[in-house]
C-alpha cells in the first residue's frame, strides 16, 4: 500500500437535487477513498453562477447525509475561489500560455469549425492578435501541448491529441464566468486531491485538466472514471434529460441499486440494514475492478 494517504472528493454542481447518476458517482468515489483509509472531501461546484439553483446545495447535502455518507473537513465552495482563479488567469496570460479571443460560437459555426469531444475545435484565429480584455474570452494556446494520452484506472489508456481533437479551450468566458476546466484543476490542487473518481462524460476533458496541471506545475491526481447511468433513450441521466430527484425515504434500495450498477457484491439481507450500514458494507467489499465497462461507444 502506498504511504501517501488517499484524498478523494465529491464535487456536485448545485443546479438541482441529486439523481441516481449522482448517487452512483458519490458511492464510487466514497468507496474508492474509504476502502484505502482515505479522506473524502466535499466541494460545491458553483462556479457557473447562472446555473446555480437556490437551495440546492442544502438539498444535496441533506440527501447525502440521509444516504449514509459522511464527508471529511470543511466544504469548499467554488464561488469563494474567484480571486485565486483570477490570479491564475493573469499568470497564464503573462506566461504566454493564454490569450484573449473575440470569436463567438456563431462566428465559429460560420467558419465551419470542426466538432470534437468537447465541442467546436477552435481554429486559433485570435492566437496572435494580441487583443485586450474587453468583453473577450480567454483561451489556452494548445499548439505545443505534448499530452497525447493518460491512463485511467478503469478505462485504461485514453488517447487524445489536444490541438487536433480539442483545440484552444476557454478558461474564462466572455460573460465573466471562470470555466469549469480551470476551476476543477485549481480546486483539486487546493484540496490536495490525489484520486479523482467521476463520471465518464469527463474522460476526454481530463486531458485538458492534465495540460493545465502541467502549465501550472501541479502534480496530477490519479483518475478513475465510471460508466454513465443512462435513461431509456440512452441519454446520460442528468437534470437536462429530466432525471428525477433521489427519494431518500428509499435510501436502502437506492444504495443497493447503485452497488449493483457498479458491479459490487451485495450480501444477503443487506436490504434490512440502515443507509450507513449499507455504505459501510459497500466500502468493506469495494473493488473498482468489478465495475462493468461498456463496450463500444464508451461515453
Ligand atoms: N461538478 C461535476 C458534476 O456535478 C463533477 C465534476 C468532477 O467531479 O470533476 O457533474
Amino acid at each position: 500500500m502506498s504511504s501517501t494517504p488517499i484524498i478523494g472528493r465529491y464535487a456536485p454542481t448545485p443546479s438541482g437535487p441529486l439523481h441516481f447518476g449522482s448517487l452512483v458517482s458519490a458511492l464510487a468515489s466514497y468507496c474508492q477513498a474509504k476502502s484505502q483509509q482515505g479522506l473524502w472531501l466535499m466541494r460545491i461546484e458553483d462556479v457557473d453562477t447562472p446555473r446555480v439553483v437556490d437551495g440546492s446545495t442544502g438539498q444535496i447535502l441533506n440527501q447525502l447525509e440521509a444516504l449514509g455518507f459522511e464527508w471529511d473537513g470543511e466544504i469548499i465552495y467554488q464561488s469563494d475561489q474567484f480571486e485565486r482563479y483570477e490570479a491564475t488567469l493573469r499568470q497564464l496570460l503573462e506566461q504566454g500560455n493564454a490569450y484573449y479571443c473575440q470569436c463567438s460560437r456563431r462566428i465559429l459555426r460560420q467558419a465551419k469549425a470542426r466538432s470534437g469531444p468537447l465541442g467546436l475545435i477552435y481554429p486559433g484565429t485570435c492566437r496572435s492578435k494580441q487583443l485586450d480584455s474587453f468583453n473577450h474570452s480567454i483561451r489556452i494556446n494548445t499548439e505545443s501541448s505534448g499530452i497525447t494520452h493518460y491512463q485511467d484506472l478503469l478505462f485504461g489508456q485514453v488517447k487524445i491529441n489536444i490541438p487536433e481533437q480539442i483545440g484552444d479551450f476557454v478558461i474564462h468566458r466572455a460573460d465573466n464566468i471562470y470555466a469549469y476546466h480551470l476551476a476543477v484543476v485549481m480546486d483539486d490542487e487546493l484540496q490536495g486531491i490525489n484520486q479523482v473518481v467521476r463520471g465518464a462524460d469527463l474522460l476526454e476533458a481530463t486531458c485538458v485538466h492534465l495540460y493545465l496541471q502541467q502549465l501550472l506545475g501541479f502534480k496530477p491526481p490519479e483518475y478513475l472514471h465510471i460508466p454513465l447511468v443512462r435513461n431509456a433513450n440512452g441519454d446520460k441521466l442528468s437534470k437536462q434529460t429530466g432525471a428525477t430527484a433521489l427519494d431518500t425515504s428509499q435510501a436502502t434500495s437506492l444504495l443497493i441499486e447503485a452497488m449493483h450498477f457498479l458491479g459490487q457484491s451485495v450480501e444477503q439481507g443487506l436490504d434490512q440494514g440502515t443507509a450507513s450500514e449499507i455504505v459501510a458494507q459497500a466500502v468493506r467489499s469495494w473493488d473498482y475492478r468489478r465495475i462493468p465497462v461498456p463496450k463500444g461507444d464508451l461515453y
